[in-house]
């Protein structure tokens, strides 16, 4: 089961947040077939998502990230709740990339791009921002959205382990975010620390959860948990969603889709799930609505 953590650091002037999200990022990379450099950039989006859906409070309040890329995978889109749960896909899954220093290429296949975040917390107008990509390598993009949009200053490290055999043996991350009025003597301590922390994927490897995560991560200070939580994927599709939608084309064009095809097949881009209405059950759901 994957696992989440959140703790306040010196008085709430730190706030870090660690995940271990190896089942879901293998769940999504089974459900969309991806290739292990495809796997690796949308585990590491993934994870991103169920950190900062952890700063929301509850399953109402959403966070979409959205990668718009020049590099091969083209696209990255990932949504997460204040309750841990998380859903996305990519552009272009199937894509192989040649690894660099023995290491997957993710920057390789997002390459230069944008970062579109919305966080939906229950406003009349969501909130959003966009920057461009600082690396292409994920955990920097959102460090650097943190600070350009945000004006947090903030550390993020995501990792995802693929196997020789393509499957996800590892994955996770953290934040750390630095809040105002905070002493020099303990961002230097935390500095340093941060620059000494392995890599998420050996911590996880190595069987450290997320509190241990976290520990490292501020070199040791005091950590006082503010939340647990089991992040998990899940997409909320159903059929009455997709029939919401097919009626929000309006008449013409479901008259139209009628006419042209014995069936209408609907996919859900999140979980690869297939809704099929045939003619008969398209024009009955037309017949509903207008009554
Ligand atoms: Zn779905």
């Amino acid at each position: 089961m994957d696992t989440l953590t959140s703790v306040i650091v010196a008085n709430e002037h730190i706030y870090g947040v660690a995940a271990v999200t190896t089942a879901l990022v293998e769940k999504a990379r089974g459900i969309h077939g991806a290739s292990p450099t495809a796997a690796a950039a949308l585990g590491r989006l993934l994870t991103g998502g169920v950190l900062m859906g952890s700063l929301l409070k509850d399953a109402a309040h959403r966070v979409t990230l959205q990668v718009s890329s020049k590099g091969p995978v083209r696209s990255i889109l990932v949504e997460a709740n204040g309750v841990g749960q998380v859903r996305g896909y990519l552009g272009q899954p199937a894509i192989n990339v040649p690894s660099r220093n023995g290491k997957l290429d993710v920057r390789g296949a997002v390459g230069k791009g944008i970062l579109h975040v919305i966080r939906e917390t229950g406003a009349a107008e969501p909130y959003s921002g966009t920057v461009p990509l600082a690396s292409g390598e994920i955990a920097e993009d959102l460090a650097s959205y943190f600070v350009q949009s945000e004006q947090i200053p903030s550390a993020v490290s995501l990792g995802v382990f693929v196997t020789p055999e393509h499957t996800v043996a590892a994955a996770g991350g953290f934040l750390v975010q630095f809040h105002a009025s905070i002493d020099d003597d303990l961002v230097v301590h935390v500095e340093q620390a941060l620059g000494a922390v392995p890599t998420v994927t050996t911590l996880v490897r190595e069987g450290y959860g997320p509190q241990d995560i976290l520990h490292r991560a501020v070199g040791g200070l005091d950590l006082e948990v503010v939340k647990q939580a089991a992040p998990a994927w899940h997409c909320g599709c159903s059929q009455d969603r997709v029939v919401r939608a097919l009626l929000a084309l309006g008449p013409q064009q479901l008259s139209q889709l009628i006419s042209e095809q014995p069936e209408t097949q609907v996919r859900c881009e999140f979980c690869a799930t297939e809704y099929t209405f045939s003619q008969q059950e398209l024009s009955q759901m037309m017949a509903d609505a207008m009554a």
